[in-house]
């Protein structure tokens, strides 16, 4: 039974991810709400029901558009087995309570950011305007303990960011410094301080392993919201228990 569920979160969370390509490539240009249909980057031609299955299309076709034969990005196929991959984790991890609908917000944050992120190298603010409410929503119904923590978060995390991102003078941008309030409010401060400590840490590994790749990427700026995504699903997996562990080494 379990993997029955298992597998049905992992079919769920590749539609929801080839939804999330879409919402990440298409709301930084403000195209989201112009074109219905998905369509082929290269030649715009409409796609045909079958081409937009999931990750099963992108292997038939080989990579290609049917009709221009044109390269289709490799991120498609890999942003949709990603996310179902994490749904299924999703459900594995935190099984049929409220969390999941937490778990499952955050990754509709998450994912789309990522995309953008790494696309366009920004965080829209209609995507965190949208989920805005949600999460304040969820944690009306579910609230922290105690139940502040929520607001002394987000008050922690702006100021510490707008301090840093004042001090360094670049490298982190608006669009950071929102995304990390609002996982601040998600989180408290307690787990804020571990995402923030393994976001830099993820991105401080992304950007060494580039270099070893390619010295010339030392020029590129690497965009943080990737990191901060991963970390803050890791926080939302285990940060209840890394901050346990912690404390257990002092008491
Ligand atoms: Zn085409």
């Amino acid at each position: 039974m379990e993997i029955i569920m298992g597998l049905a979160f992992f079919i769920y969370g590749t539609i929801w991810g080839s939804f999330f390509n879409v919402v990440g490539l298409r709301v930084p240009n403000k195209t989201f709400f112009k074109q219905k249909r998905s369509y082929c980057d290269h030649c715009r031609r409409t796609l045909s029901w079958i081409e937009l299955i999931p990750i099963v299309s992108y292997i038939f076709s080989h990579g290609r558009c049917k009709k221009c034969q044109q390269k289709i990005s490799p991120l498609y196929p890999i942003i949709e087995c990603l996310t179902g991959i994490i749904f299924a984790f999703t459900y594995y991890r935190v099984g049929w309570n409220p969390t999941l609908i937490l778990g499952l917000l955050l990754i509709s944050l998450v994912i789309p950011i990522t995309v953008s992120d790494l696309v366009y190298q920004k965080i829209p603010n209609s995507l965190l305007l949208f989920f805005t409410p949600l999460f304040i929503l969820y944690r009306f119904f579910y609230p922290l303990n105690p139940w502040w923590n929520s607001l002394t978060g987000a008050l922690f995390a702006f100021i510490l960011i707008f301090t840093m991102i004042f001090l360094s003078q670049g490298g982190m941008g608006m669009g950071d410094l929102k995304y990390f309030t609002l996982l601040g409010f998600i989180f408290g401060i307690p787990q804020f301080l571990l995402l923030l400590f393994f976001s830099s840490l993820f991105c401080s590994v992304a950007g060494l392993t580039l270099l070893t790749i390619n010295k010339n990427n030392l020029k590129k700026k690497i965009p943080f919201g990737p990191s901060i995504g991963l970390a803050a699903l890791l926080i939302f997996y285990y940060g209840e228990e890394i901050i346990q562990r912690y404390l257990q080494l002092f008491y």
